[in-house]
């Protein structure tokens, strides 16, 4: 596993031209910078600038100015520079993807996924918001003679606030459908993974997107988090389950809405009956893509008995074979961790399994020589409760293997855990697949797919329930988050009041009848 291939990242570096030009767009008055790390290298990468509080004013009151004349736009005429930023994203996928490398140490097998999927995600929504945004006509309060429809006005100024591990598909994701509901966006993704945030602004500037719609800034969380809430209309947060809760309460103190998607600790359920070839493929995808820094990845597999030995020769063969490097081209099956701290948290994972009396099966070691945040590719069994591995989030490429007996079994323990984002079922039995799916509690579900086939349906929603999360990106609900929905009904003929001289009596009864009548003939 894990053959050091030559490190082109030690030989390039990101552009001192294409830095300046993608920090251009960060609101920073003060001059202020930091320097991010290349996780592949340990050397400094890039110098951002930094902004501060009044910055973060500043962002909003730019953002709302602009805001003004893009709401008075129909949905209709907001689509194009949409349809251009998914093409411009497509052509210039080699300067994004070096971008996403540098600043994650991801492979770009997994930088190209997010590329896709930042593309795939703006053409759904550029297609799909002017029908999702249109009027809608409902029964008024006397049939026919009141008019009524609702429609959706924008919230005014969305906050977005992103992680580090999924750099472009996350904070585009979020704001392309902020931008088409008619708002503006101010969006602070995480500093260490600014550039490819930035980068997308960049291209939907170039694709025509109006200059302060989608502002970005950059820095502290104690310096300009509360800011980010406090100027808000409604915030849109990915991230930890610990400071979405915290966002939550900010919010709610204001009256704004928020959507949290949160941590995960995700099951995967492989039925005595699922083609064990796919599913050791579709596990590899599902545990180890982005080295697990996925929250919807795959860190508990509940194999069955009578398939748990040959799923875990395959599965511990495949990983084994893993090709580990800092290339800058297709060549790896997975990249490095991104933070000091990401690695740490791995080690500490699996060293306290391994000393609890854990087995390792495939990996469980750093790999320093390939790069100073690499970790292998890890599969653990006899993991017990009381091991950290086995119930918190490790966000890292390990995974523990588990044994059950029977179907209930399996559901129970997959629902054992605080999170609900995202769970896996693997049989040849689809519509076995789905009873199942329909008892786990998990925003999503995918059936012989670890997380791809429900995170790509971009028309259906996706989030989670318990501690991952409040609320759904994608689908209808992921646009109209960003909406207030307002009622508008006119009254024709005859007033609420009844005809001129009619006594309260009369109207009663005539109200009366009028219901029964309604209830009789469906109208209501
Ligand atoms: P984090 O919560 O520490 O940080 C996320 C973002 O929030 C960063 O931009 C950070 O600077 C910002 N932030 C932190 N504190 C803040 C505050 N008080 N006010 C405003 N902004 C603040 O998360 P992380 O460790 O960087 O990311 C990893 C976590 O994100 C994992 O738990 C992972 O599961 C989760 N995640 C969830 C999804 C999802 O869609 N459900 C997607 C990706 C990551």
């Amino acid at each position: 596993m894990g053959n050091a291939t030559s490190s082109h990242a030690e030989t390039k570096t990101l552009a001192p031209t294409l830095v300046s030009r993608l920090t251009r767009h960060v609101v920073s008055a003060s001059g202020d910078t930091t320097t991010t790390t290349a996780p592949f290298t340990g050397k400094p990468l890039a110098e951002l600038p930094v902004s501060s509080a009044s910055d973060v004013a500043e962002a909003f009151e730019r953002a709302r100015e602009a805001q003004r004349s893009w709401a008075a736009m129909s949905p209709r005429d907001r689509v194009a520079p949409f349809l251009r930023f998914h093409d411009i994203v497509l052509d210039r996928q080699s300067e994004i993807l070096d971008i996403i490398q540098w600043e994650t140490g991801k492979a770009r097998r997994h930088a190209f996924e997010e590329v896709y999927d930042a593309a795939a995600g703006t053409l759904y929504y550029a297609r799909q918001a002017p029908r999702l945004l249109r009027r809608r006509r409902s029964i008024g309060a006397v049939p026919g003679a009141t008019r009524t429809y609702a429609h959706h006005q924008p919230k005014g100024a969305v906050t977005v606030i992103t992680p580090w591990n999924y750099p472009i598909a996350l904070p585009v994701g979020d704001a392309v459908p902020a931008l088409l509901a008619g708002n503006a966006v101010v969006a602070k993704p995480d500093t260490q993974t600014a550039l490819s945030a930035l980068w997308a602004i960049d291209v939907a500037v170039e694709a025509g997107l109006p200059e302060g719609l989608w502002l970005p800034v950059l820095g502290e969380p104690a310096e300009i988090g509360d800011p980010l809430i406090d100027g808000a209309d409604y915030v849109a947060f990915t991230g930890s389950s610990a400071v979405g809760a915290k966002i939550a309460q900010r919010a709610a103190g204001r009256l704004i809405g928020c959507s949290a998607e949160l941590g995960g600790k995700n099951p995967m359920i492989v039925c005595e009956d699922a083609d064990l070839d796919r599913t050791v493929e579709g596990a590899v995808r599902a545990c180890f893509s982005n080295a697990g820094q996925l929250c919807i990845s795959m860190e508990r597999v509940y194999v069955h008995d009578a398939v748990y030995d040959a799923f875990t020769e395959k599965f511990a063969a495949a990983v084994r074979d893993m090709e580990l490097n800092s290339a800058l081209d297709f060549s790896a099956d997975m990249g490095s961790l991104t933070y000091q701290r990401q690695l740490d948290r791995v080690s500490a994972h699996v060293d306290d399994a391994r000393q609890k009396g854990a087995t390792v099966v495939a990996g469980g070691r750093p790999r320093p020589e390939i790069g100073p945040l690499f970790y292998e590719p890890t599969v653990l069994a006899d993991v017990e409760p009381t091991m950290r591995a086995c119930a918190d989030e490790t966000f890292g490429p390990v995974v523990s293997l588990y044994r059950f007996s029977d179907e209930n079994e399996a559901v129970e323990r997959a629902n054992a855990t605080d999170y609900g984002l995202n769970a896996s079922i693997w049989t040849r039995d689809v519509n076995r697949g789905r009873r199942l799916a329909e008892r786990v509690r998990a925003g999503t579900v995918n059936i012989n797919e670890g997380y791809g086939a429900a995170w790509a349906s971009y028309g259906a929603p996706m989030g989670g329930m318990k501690r991952s999360g409040l609320g759904r990106r994608h689908g209808a609900e992921g646009l109209l988050r960003y909406t207030e929905a307002q009622t508008v009904a006119s009254q024709h003929y005859v007033g609420l009041g009844g005809p001129p001289g009619m006594d309260g009596e009369t109207l009663a009864r005539t109200m009366t009848l009028g219901a029964r009548l309604m209830k009789r003939f469906r109208i209501r």
